[in-house]
């Protein structure tokens, strides 16, 4: 460790505190060889997108020559960096004992796993024939366990800013915080709903949820840079602007920015109008939330329960093996402290989602190994909704622009890890594909080879603000169903906890959300894009009568409007 320097030598506001410093962490290096060094830090990359955001990250797969290694070594999906890991996927299992555990219904050894995952360690590449076989299986399993229903939800994405001093490598959402200040040559960043970057202050989020909740919506899904002017609450700020170098917790106060993000209760608060859900507060966050303290996650959910968050994403799980994040993120919490945190939300009466991120440096044993992690968590806890596979997307990403990956997963990848999700995680219900990441065409697939959620909606603020033109990332719920019946499933509408599915019949259309606290069935934007006049109508008629959303209380809502 560096010892907290305030002068790092990368320029680095040091964002790690008493976490592994990402400068002195040199996994990379080391891993990459003398040929190869290269410092992990990034400052500042572009681009929208986060792994961090579930529904919020950018569309495109990108095409690599399969790894599927059958070798001793790692099979990273770098072009030309040898990751000389410690997991490697090797096992004394053959493919066919794997299969045949899978298929009596058997729960799977980390060996299993990787034979389905592989196709068979005894082979190179991917076998086509035994690919289909694990695709089978895993659709016979999902329809046993969830049946022939497609769920989705109608939801929002509000990320709060974009600032961000962490520097995780795939990330091609965050900026640096530095830029953000009052006194950053950047220029003034002020909240633009065009701008790419952005910080918004409490009010600002409020307005986009209201907005959102008029149009139907059931959950609001929100998830942040780590921005250094964010603070669990008030108490929290105190410890940190007390803390004698506050840097070191990577800290400064709201003062030093253009536009300060309030304090994640504060947000919360906001956010929470007329009874929708709140998706909010990734283990990452939570960190961020009690750094400089020694306060245990579990008080720090129930502080945000308190301040109307329903359920936590899994988000920032990224590969749970640490030699993976070491490379990819080293600044990072490490995967027994992502654990320790899912564990505190659901400890605090929370329900949690779990994802993976994979097709970059990682292996199949690595991938196997994160399920693992997954399944013991949920024997513990029993919180998990879902589990999100998210595979990499990696263009302007810093792993893709320094040559230590040349894509993303293969089709065949993405097929099998949704399909051996399934069978893997048998504790684990519910197992989603993404229309972002995937397309349409190859995310209908996957609901083929094991998943049986579609996602969400993801209206966005920057859909809700244009009238007309694109849509951009979007679906309607007409689309929902179009998509679902052309392969023979049930379309249904879910709530967030899956415990409301509501299955829709294709015939009655036109489509809308019925489970939002404000949703009528109406669609949730008009064909050009406008608001409903008549939900305009019901929203003005309710606030009058009813007095709207919950009071903000202890927000600036209103101050910034
Ligand atoms: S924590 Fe990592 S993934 Fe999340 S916004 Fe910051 S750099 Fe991106």
């Amino acid at each position: 460790m560096c010892g907290g320097s305030s002068v790092c030598p990368e320029g680095f506001m040091c964002a790690v505190g008493d976490r592994r410093c990402p400068v002195q962490v040199t996994a990379t290096d080391r891993l990459l060889g003398p040929d190869r060094q290269t410092r992990t830090m990034s400052h500042g990359t572009t681009g929208s997108g986060d792994d961090c955001s579930t529904e919020d990250a950018n569309t495109g797969s990108g095409s690599r020559s399969g790894s599927g290694s059958a070798s001793g070594s790692a099979s990273a999906s770098s072009s030309d960096a040898a990751f000389e890991f410690e997991v490697v996927p090797e096992t004394d299992q053959s493919f066919e004992n794997a299969l045949s555990n899978a298929r009596d219904g058997r729960r799977l050894s980390v060996a299993d796993g990787i034979e389905l995952l592989t196709t068979g360690t005894d082979v190179d590449g991917i076998d086509p024939a035994r690919k289909e076989q694990v695709l089978e299986l895993a659709d016979r399993r999902r329809a046993e366990v969830v049946g022939d229903e497609v769920t989705f939800v109608a939801n929002v994405n509000n990320n709060v800013t974009t600032a961000c001093n962490t520097g995780c490598l795939f990330c091609n959402f965050k900026d640096p915080a530095a830029a953000f200040e009052r006194d950053a040559d950047a220029g003034d960043l002020e909240f633009d709903p065009e701008d790419r970057a952005f910080t918004k202050t409490p009010a600002q989020s409020r307005a986009i949820v209201e907005d959102a909740v008029d149009r139907g919506v059931y959950e609001v899904c929100s998830v942040s840079g780590l921005h250094p002017a964010f603070a669990l609450d008030e108490e929290h700020r105190e410890v940190l602007a007390a803390h004698d170098r506050p840097e070191r917790v990577n800290y400064r106060p709201p003062e030093a920015y253009v536009t300060s993000p309030g304090t994640y209760v504060e947000q919360l608060r906001a956010m929470n109008v007329g009874g929708v859900h709140v998706h909010s507060m990734t283990p990452e966050e939570a960190y961020h939330a009690r750094r400089g303290t020694d306060w245990d996650y579990e008080a720090v959910y129930r502080r945000l329960r308190d301040a109307g968050l329903d359920s936590a994403p899994g988000t920032a799980a990224e590969i749970l093996v640490d030699e993976v994040r070491d490379v990819i993120c080293p600044g990072k919490i490490t995967s027994g402290e992502w654990i320790e945190a899912m564990e505190g939300a659901v400890a605090a009466g929370l329900d949690v989602t779990a994802t993976i991120m994979y097709g970059h440096v990682e292996n199949e044993a690595h991938r196997i190994r994160h399920l693992e992690r997954i399944r013991d968590l949920q024997d513990r806890t029993g919180g998990i909704t879902e589990f999100v596979p998210l595979s990499f997307v990696h263009e302007r990403t810093p792993l893709y622009d320094r040559g230590l990956v040349d894509g993303g997963a293969t089709d065949d990848e993405d097929e099998l890890l949704i399909a051996v999700s399934r069978l893997f995680l048998d504790n684990v219900e519910n197992v989603q594909t993404s229309w972002v990441k995937f397309g349409d065409e190859k995310a209908l697939k996957t609901l083929n080879c094991g998943a049986n959620d579609f996602m969400g909606t993801i209206l966005s603020e920057e859909i809700t603000t244009r009238a007309g033109g694109s849509h951009g990332q979007f679906r309607s719920f007409d689309d929902y169903v179009e998509m679902v019946t052309a392969i023979g499933r049930v379309p249904a509408e879910r709530s967030t906890d899956y415990r409301t599915v509501r299955r829709i019949d294709p015939d009655d259309g036109p489509h809308g959300p019925t489970l939002g606290p404000r949703a009528d069935g109406t669609p949730l934007l008009d064909d050009d894009g406008s608001r409903s006049r008549n939900r305009d109508r019901d929203r003005d008629r309710d606030r009058e009568g009813a007095g709207g959303g919950r009071p903000v209380a202890g927000t600036d809502a209103g101050a910034d409007d």
